[in-house]
């Protein structure tokens, strides 16, 4: 059995890269967030939407939900959504951009999936 020692801790991104590498895929490069009041959700997406939905696309490893402050998204998980076609925007400080059209809207930082969260940018 393989062990990683104690002083080789790896973090999500990391993880995920090294998962991708391993099926031969570059590392998946997410939005950044330090910036902003929202935070990648450290858990692997396998897929999005339920299997057997004509939706059901593959999810790059790495990729992944995030998560905005006072927002509950209607599908726990990606792998249950069903709102696959509907996307919507948030600004630097978490706030729904409503319309991307408005020269007056904030901008927007990351173009979410509005059932589940998964980073659509
Ligand atoms: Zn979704």
């Amino acid at each position: 059995m393989l062990t990683i020692p104690d002083t080789i801790q790896l973090d999500f991104t990391e993880r995920v890269a090294a998962y991708a590498t391993a099926r031969g895929l570059p590392p998946y490069e997410g939005p950044r967030l330090d910036h902003t009041a929202m935070r990648a959700r450290e858990k692997l997406v396998r897929f999005h939407g339920p299997t057997g939905d004509v939706a059901h696309e593959f999810v790059w490893p790495g990729r992944t939900v995030i998560e905005v402050p006072g927002w509950i998204w209607p599908f726990e998980r990606p792998e249950d959504c069903a709102e696959l076609d509907s996307t919507i925007w948030f600004d630097v400080a978490g706030h729904l951009v409503p319309d991307k059209a408005d020269l007056d809207a904030p901008d927007g930082v990351v173009l979410l999936c509005a059932g589940c969260g998964l980073d659509c940018t």
